[in-house]
């Protein structure tokens, strides 16, 4: 499965809104320029009267003064476009800004299971290869496409006003260089856009294969990878070799289509002189502004192709935010913290069901061990009833309320799934902390730390909890990681836990300590412990045993052991190990 991609009216209305929100920075840029392109109008129009004077027989006096204007326009028309380059790469940077805003916005918004389906690739080779296309494009395309497009305008104009007929050769490339240009936008887009598909999915392959490359080894897999990657990059190469073929024959039409004219209003106008139809200086002008116009036709068809481009990366990028939220937060409140499991069923894959009709409620306060063998189904109903996944039928509910009708935030303070992989962010601790809390002030964040027996290493870091952490900063244990994870439960302060021990603990001195202080976070919570090791079982007030998607026993463990079922028998094999 791939994220979807917007269509053509989606990006449009996008791109509309987002420069519709920079009118008058925009206007203003395009202003200055095309003043700016008007000083360098007067350039070859005072060498045609130049041409014309000296012509004619003129003084000394005059062909200096006229020297002095164009030097005049010169300063004038650097100064104008230095300053009008400088507003609209700026204009660029602030647009570009905005929209790397949203999309984050939109990515971290991403359901969970939707990420899990597309794999990461296709969303990393949006986040990476699209972003940076897009970027190019909007910082500093669109600005050089309004300027030229105006000085295009604006020479044509000055051209035709200097002598219409020789203005005759400005247009003679045409027949050449659109239907060249026209063939090219037609097949660009489509091509760039399987381009950018077959580098998401060369992107997915690695990522995948050195992500799991311990599986890849154990399994024999790598021939089988090998192949896929090679495939991938062939795929990658033949959409490349396409594009190329394009550019191949746009761009010596662009060159052809910017010589011939000034070739053409030399010949053609030396023609009309002799015809006494036009004068010197005006063929000279306007052959000096076709060598003007060639220059901002040829930027313009660059950037065409190049917003083209990054019009295949937009609808891309765009696309991410078509994906369907899977919840619609909006329910009634909980009344109480009582969580209730009602038929549960829950799909990876349509139609494979890996959790049957489970149905479990939760004691408020007591202390539940979930156990089987592996591939029962614990982890996944652990992530139903922390509310991560929307159930495919039946219901998790607290309080009443169902769990996927809660907004994130107020989920968060009735259930979290605590797991043993954790990352650091980039930033304070102070900042890592407040992930769980925005708004939680100093001492509550010290209280939290000194719960779970952290506040004392927290200090003794540099800067306290305004020390940087994570990738580039101070690196923190594995076990200061999960202290800090359990810190921010302290802060959420969810009534319930799911606590998934799939992954064994660290190194086994920390292992301690940290039991203790994830005990401090336990206490006085309703826990949920999907047990790997069959002492949790023990010490819980109840034990569930999951097989095939069911709860199969359910019951004290002195019972269960005392009923020789499922559990007896996992029991003891267990201890006489
Ligand atoms: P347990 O926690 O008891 O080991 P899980 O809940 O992890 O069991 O897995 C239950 C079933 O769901 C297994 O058959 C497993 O292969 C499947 N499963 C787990 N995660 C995924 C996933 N992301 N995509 C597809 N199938 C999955």
């Amino acid at each position: 499965m791939q994220l979807p991609l917007a269509d053509k009216k989606t990006v449009g209305a996008y791109a509309r809104r987002l420069l519709g929100q920079y009118r008058v920075p925009l206007g203003l840029v395009v202003g200055i320029q095309a003043l700016g392109a008007v000083a360098a109008l007067a350039v070859p129009w005072m060498v045609g009267v130049l041409v014309d004077e000296v012509g004619a027989g003129t003084t000394v006096e005059a062909v200096t003064r006229i020297g002095l204007l164009l030097v005049l326009a010169l300063v004038l028309q650097t100064l104008l476009m230095g300053v009008g380059d400088r507003q609209s790469r700026v204009l660029g940077e602030t647009i570009f800004a905005q929209l790397r805003e949203e999309f984050m916005g939109t990515v971290t918004a991403l359901p969970l299971s939707t990420v899990e389906k597309a794999g990461s690739g296709d969303l990393l080779g949006r986040t990476t290869n699209d972003v940076d296309r897009v970027q190019w494009a909007v910082r500093f395309g669109v600005p050089r496409v309004l300027v030229q497009s105006v000085t295009v305008l604006l020479v044509l104009g000055a051209a035709v006003l200097a002598s219409p007929l020789t203005a005759i050769a400005m247009v003679v490339s045409l027949p050449v260089v659109y239907p060249a240009a026209r063939w090219y936008m037609k097949r660009s887009a489509a091509a760039y856009a399987a381009s950018s598909k077959a580098w998401a999915t060369l992107n997915g392959e690695i990522t995948e294969t050195v992500e799991h490359a311990a599986t890849v080894d154990a399994l024999g897999l790598g021939e089988r990878r090998r192949r896929r990657m090679r495939d991938a990059v062939r795929e990658s190469w033949e959409r490349e070799d396409y594009t190329l073929t394009l550019r191949a024959v746009l761009f010596p039409s662009i060159t052809l289509g910017t010589v011939v004219p000034t070739a053409v209003a030399v010949v053609w106008g030396g023609w009309l002189v002799s015809q006494e139809w036009a004068t010197l200086g005006q063929v000279s002008t306007v052959a000096l502004y076709t060598v003007q116009i060639a220059g901002a036709m040829a930027e313009l068809l660059m950037w065409m192709d190049e917003i083209q481009v990054a019009g295949a990366s937009f609808s891309r990028i765009l696309g991410v935010g078509e994906v369907k939220p899977d919840r619609e937060p909006g329910g009634p409140e909980p009344m109480d913290s009582a969580i209730t499991a009602r038929d549960v069923r829950y799909a990876y894959i349509d139609g494979r069901d890996v959790l049957h009709d489970v149905s479990l409620d939760l004691i408020p306060g007591e202390r539940l061990a979930m156990v089987g063998p592996s591939g029962a189904g614990k982890s996944t109903f652990g992530r139903m009833i922390a509310g991560i996944h929307p159930p495919t039928g039946g219901s998790v509910t607290v309080g009443g309320a169902n769990l996927v009708d809660l907004t994130e935030e107020r989920l968060r303070r009735e259930v979290a799934l605590v797991t043993q992989e954790h990352h650091v962010f980039v930033g304070t601790l102070a900042d890592n902390l407040r992930l769980a809390r925005a708004d939680a002030t100093e001492t509550e964040m010290r209280e939290a730390l000194s719960m779970v027996a952290a506040l004392e290493w927290a200090e003794a870091l540099e800067n306290g909890l305004e020390t940087k952490v994570g990738s580039g900063a101070v690196t923190l244990s594995p076990a200061q990681a999960q202290q800090l994870a359990l810190a921010r439960l302290v802060l959420l302060d969810p009534h319930t836990l799911v606590l998934d021990e799939a992954t064994s603990l660290i190194d086994p001195t920390a292992a301690r300590h940290l039991e203790q202080s994830l005990n401090a976070v336990l206490t006085g919570r309703t826990v949920v412990a999907i047990a790997h090791r069959l002492h949790t079982a023990h010490d819980a007030d109840r034990v569930a045993v999951m097989e095939n998607g069911r709860i199969v026993e359910l019951g004290a463990h002195e019972e269960l052991v005392a009923a020789g079922g499922e559990y007896a028998a996992l029991w003891e094999s267990w201890q006489s190990e």
